[in-house]
């Protein structure tokens, strides 16, 4: 571990070459002078630089390589919808300012709620919610105001086993109970296993699609009909639309209610804390119970509609995170009906091929075509002593992210790789043949796993004891500092 910039200062070092202010000062006005000096790292101005520097360097990133967590669409995006999105036209926005004064921003917000209804085959789109866990108790809220005004008692929302992790915690944040259902050898929804879990008292069957094995479900048409006729509502996870933007609209499958992360599919940069956006999108008889305001046209001008009687009401302060609504419209314009629908089929053709290179060395226990991702796992390599885990983190020291692991769980040592398609041809290749290194490795010398990793700034970390006691904080005195 280096030093933090503390240590790497001392007294009497420093960058003050400011003139002590010569100033007549009013001594009385000093009423909130601090009486202590600051605890400030002396450091010179070239030492904070190489500091921040020498950590930036550290950072694995985007655009330093080839970043294959599965779900999580790591892909490169266009730095020049950064430049548009940080403008000064709109950047100096003021969400308190009166429609009549900020029409632009209000016909960009009201064109991509479009967009998305267009490309998903809704027709409405909410922006409010940050994030896709965030769309998705939208959607279940709106759900719940939906049942509640016909009069309907329904409590239980099913997920398949194969869903993203969010969506029973989203469900049981909302006052429902998630039921799971389980997915068959296929790794799909079998549809009379559905029939005998759907009754009246299903609300919601919360699909993620493709689900999380990289699957489309096969029977899609039939589980929607089944849902339907019970009275219950789809609820579907796109966060992954990039594997079927311009190839599939869910509405027009049946899907009432489904949210999209603009943080994934949408040319937005995402991961260290946001911000992101995750759009709810609903068909007709549910989009009086979005949330308000809701940026309307009306004739030649634009404004924010606050009038719904059975609106959720707001999720979010003012509209949003209207940066990132920037990006992803320049991103949808950029590249137009035919542009969106080569991004789904490159990220459908980069994870097909990536699996067919890592299925010679990692079992993938359902083959046949992905969608934007697959899930392998380690278990070959179980009778080396090796774990996913230990794959995961020699990985690190080859110099790539590793995929995400022991995720979703019902595969074994899960690995689950999601390329995208900004990716090329060689970098799969030589990403494959990483991870044969790492499977030849395991057979001949599994201690060089275990040991894994010995080139990275930490090496195996107690997480643990990370998240039971966590010190955020670096003290002089080497204790964790107490919170001021
Ligand atoms: C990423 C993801 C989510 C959660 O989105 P956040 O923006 O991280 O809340 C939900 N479902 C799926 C399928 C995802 O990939």
């Amino acid at each position: 571990m280096s030093r933090t910039i503390f240590e790497k200062g001392a007294s009497g070092k420093s960058g003050d070459y400011i003139h002590e202010n010569d100033c007549p000062v009013d001594q009385e006005k000093l009423v909130i002078q601090r009486n202590t000096p600051m605890n400030l790292p002396r450091i010179g101005e070239q030492g904070v630089i190489r500091h921040f520097c020498e950590l930036a360097s550290r950072n694995y990133h985007i655009d330093k390589g080839i970043y294959p967590l599965g779900s999580c669409t790591m892909k490169y995006n266009p730095v020049v919808h950064e430049e548009i999105a940080g403008r000064g036209e709109f950047g100096g926005l003021h969400p308190e300012q009166d429609p009549a004064d900020v029409q632009g921003a209000l016909e960009l917000m009201y064109n991509l709620q479009e967009s998305l209804c267009e490309i998903c085959g809704m027709d409405a789109f909410s922006l409010q919610p940050a994030a896709g866990a965030h769309g998705e108790l939208t959607g279940m809220m709106i759900a719940r105001a939906y049942f509640q005004d016909r009069g309907e008692e329904r409590r239980t929302v099913l997920v398949p086993d194969s869903a993203h992790g969010t969506n029973p915690a989203s469900v049981a944040i909302c006052g429902f109970t998630p039921e799971t259902i389980k997915s068959d050898s296929r790794g799909m929804i079998d549809p009379d296993l559905l029939r005998e879990k759907v009754n009246g008292q299903t609300a919601v069957l919360m699909l993620t699609l493709p689900n999380t094995l990289g699957l489309f479900e096969k029977d899609l048409k039939e589980i929607i009909e089944i849902v339907h006729q019970a009275g219950a509502l789809i609820y579907m996870d796109g966060a992954n639309m990039n594997a079927l933007m311009g190839i599939v609209r869910p509405g027009e499958a049946g899907v009432d209610i489904m949210h999209v992360n603009l943080h994934k599919t949408f040319s937005t940069p995402h991961g260290g804390g946001g911000p992101g956006s995750g759009p709810i999108g609903v068909l007709g008889h549910l989009a009086d119970y979005l949330p308000v305001p809701r940026p309307v046209r009306k004739g030649q001008s634009y404004d924010l509609d606050f009038e719904s009687e059975k609106s959720i009401g707001k999720i979010h302060s003012y509209y949003g995170n209207f940066n990132v609504f920037i990006k992803a419209y320049a991103y949808i314009l950029r590249l137009g009906a035919e542009g969106l629908r080569e991004v789904s089929e490159n990220a459908v053709i980069n994870a097909n091929y990536l699996m067919n290179l890592v299925k010679k060395n990692f079992t993938v226990k359902y083959p046949g075509p992905c969608m934007h991702e697959f899930v392998a796992s380690s278990d070959p390599l179980r009778e080396y002593g090796v774990k996913t885990l230990d794959v995961a983190k020699r990985l690190l020291d080859l110099g790539v992210h590793a995929p995400t692991v022991y995720f979703p769980l019902i595969v074994s040592e899960a690995l689950m790789i999601e390329p995208v398609e900004t990716e090329k041809k060689e970098t799969l290749d030589q990403f494959a043949s990483l991870l044969e290194r790492v499977a030849t490795e395991a057979a001949e010398d599994p201690q060089v796993l275990k040991d894994a990793p010995v080139n990275t700034p930490v090496r195996r970390l107690d997480e643990v004891r990370a998240a039971r006691n966590p010190d955020f904080r670096w003290s002089p005195d080497g204790n964790p500092a107490e919170e001021s």
